[in-house]
């Protein structure tokens, strides 16, 4: 029977020994010392051994179950520091890993340079006027000093919604609107989306960006437009950048010019960009045509004002150096990306 006794410690021992987790140490917790364990069937035995032998055995057997119950202790405090060890491991924040970057995505290069003009108009002192994109016949064209059958809606392919509604093809018609309702002085510029059923190709789009500035008080002169653009123009292309005005027409502006700047690309002595010339065309400009100034009620014998328009667009394309409109309108992030 102590040979039996001694059997069971060492096996116990042994699978204790090799126990990988808390359920292998249950399992042998159940094999040695459950009721129907090993330990527990010696004992059963007992009964058969002499008065003399009996305390020997029993006191054999509770020092094989207490070292088997400490032996259970030791092995489970073991496995469970490891596993305590294994999860810190695996939680563990290396903070010299070099961040996930989120896109966050940006803003449109045509809406940064729009921002940019509208903060340079806002810091000279002009508000932003907006008016509706589907206009009446008569803001779009009459009102601008363009009756029917006038040569310059010719120039303006234009989409008609019916006889006198048209898709705005230019942003002058919110001029009429701010000055029907506007007692100058007034300040503003328009920027805005209008249409013209060009073709698409690198430099025409069916739909565009433009920004009409318009300026009405009494004795405003053509050294106030001059001064104006020419400040809006170094702003947005730099101090160096060199302006100058052409004379040219517009029905809604006498006398009217045309404004053009000097190279980005190449400064003005001559390139791809600017063709050879050495200028770029940016702006068209003049001072308010009286008339246009008659059909919205102010009085040309006491206000004068001047206006001009530029096409967001081509702005955008000289000051990032972009060959292709088409290039805004098809959302390549790759593309979109860069600025
Ligand atoms: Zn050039």
């Amino acid at each position: 029977m102590k040979e039996k006794l001694e059997q069971i410690k060492t096996s116990a021992l042994d699978v204790l020994k090799s126990a990988a987790d808390i359920d292998a140490l249950e399992e042998a917790r159940i094999r040695f010392l459950g009721k129907k364990g090993e330990l527990t069937a010696v004992l059963k035995g007992m009964g058969q051994l002499s008065a003399e032998e009996r305390p020997k055995i029993g006191a054999l057997a509770n020092e094989i179950r207490s070292s088997i119950e400490n032996h259970i202790d030791t092995k489970k405090s073991e496995l469970a520091a490891k596993l305590e060890e294994a999860k810190l491991k695996a939680e563990v924040i290396d903070v010299t890993m070099p961040g996930k970057v989120q896109h966050t995505g940006e803003l449109h290069p045509l809406t940064k340079v729009m921002n940019n003009i509208k903060n340079t108009f806002i810091g000279m002192g002009f508000e932003i006027a907006e008016g509706p994109d589907v206009e009446l016949d008569y803001y779009n064209f009459e009102a601008l000093n363009i009756p029917p059958n006038h040569p310059a809606r010719d120039t303006q392919d234009t989409f008609y919604i019916n006889d006198n509604t048209v898709l705005r093809t230019q942003t002058s018609g919110i001029q009429i609107r701010v000055m029907e309702k506007t007692k100058p002085p007034i300040r503003i510029i328009a920027p805005g989306k209008v249409y013209r059923s060009d073709a698409l190709d690198a430099t025409h789009s069916p739909v565009f960006h433009q920004i009409e500035g318009l300026v009405v008080d009494k004795g405003v002169t053509m050294a106030d437009l001059k001064g104006t653009i020419e400040t809006f123009l170094k702003e947005l292309y730099g101090e160096s950048t060199k302006v100058r005005f052409r004379p040219h027409h517009f029905p809604f502006t006498e006398p009217s010019a045309e404004a053009d700047i000097s190279c980005f690309s190449c400064g003005g002595k001559g390139c791809s960009m600017c063709k050879g010339e050495g200028w770029i065309e940016i702006l068209g400009c003049g001072m308010v045509h009286p008339k246009v100034l008659a059909n919205c009620g102010i009085d040309p014998e006491v206000y004068s004002g001047f206006a001009f328009g530029m096409g967001l667009e081509r702005v955008a394309m000289g000051k990032y150096d972009i060959n292709d409109i088409r290039l805004f309108f098809e959302n390549d992030l790759r593309f979109l990306g860069q600025f």
